[in-house]
């Protein structure tokens, strides 16, 4: 999402807490089958429909399908492509990385995630891409705790990626997420040069860093949907659904 403005983030109670976690293992089997379907001559329309099973099976409901009119279940987002890739029929090449984010609904409430992963052999520069905008997301989920302030969590990723010498996106952001797949506040991937508001327990955020190898600068493709590098080099995305807790962070889009 693009907004931004100081606001103060809902706290969810223990019973939406309950459903946002199942919707992030939802997502997490989404991840487990798109990941395994991800392969040299595969199309990534093919990947849509792996994921499509996944959200039948479970009895979930897409957030991505007809958001803002979008045709799919999952975004995949090859190479040069940052995010909001359309399933069709590219045809997965060895040597390609491909960003995969999925979405589902359970009860009303929303989860969603995106990895970056190598399609066979990939260049080690390419590679190192991947696994530092992993660290990267890491990092900003272990800011996400009682007493840090909201932009804690994309200074911490920005010291990351900026660290090994990438840049990161501006224009697109995290998020807030529980009744509805983008809410309120804008988690941005960088120091926006206010601390913003106090984590709370009962606090959901989507973090998502989208990390370039060169310039920050993105531009969208005539299909209305693509998020390109404008100068036209490999990007890479990773996303969790996290909650703030007592605890310390708790992610709702990993396995059991
Ligand atoms: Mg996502
Ligand atoms: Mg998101």
């Amino acid at each position: 999402m693009v907004l931004m403005r100081e606001v103060v983030p809902v706290r969810r109670n223990a019973d939406e807490l309950a459903k946002m976690r199942r919707a992030g293992r939802v997502v997490a089997e989404m991840h487990e089958v798109t990941r395994a379907a991800a392969k040299p001559g595969v199309t990534t329309l093919d990947i849509d429909r792996a994921a499509r099973g996944v959200l039948e099976r479970r009895g979930a409901k897409s957030n991505f399908l007809n958001y803002h009119g979008f045709p799919a279940v999952i975004c995949t987002s090859p190479n040069n492509v940052i995010v909001h890739g359309i399933p069709g029929d590219y045809l997965l090449k060895e040597g390609d990385i491909l960003s995969i984010d999925c979405g589902a609904i359970v009860e009303g409430y929303h989860g969603d995630a995106a990895f970056t992963m190598a399609i066979g052999e990939v260049s080690a520069e390419a590679e190192k891409l991947i696994r530092v905008t992993d660290e990267s997301l890491w990092a900003g989920i272990a800011a996400m705790v009682e007493g840090n302030r909201l932009h804690d969590i994309g200074l911490a990723v920005q010291t990351v990626a900026e660290g090994a010498g990438y840049t990161v996106v501006r224009e697109y952001v995290g998020h807030g997420i529980g009744t509805k797949m983008h809410e309120e506040p804008a988690v941005p991937n960088y120091w926006p040069g206010t601390p913003g508001p106090k984590l709370k327990a009962g606090m959901v955020f989507a973090v998502e860093p989208m990390v370039n190898l060169g310039s920050a600068a993105t531009k969208v493709l005539d299909d209305q949907w693509s998020v390109v590098t404008a100068d036209g080099k490999l990007s890479a995305h990773a996303e969790h659904t996290i909650a703030v807790t007592e605890d310390g962070p708790e992610v709702f889009t990993v396995a059991d």
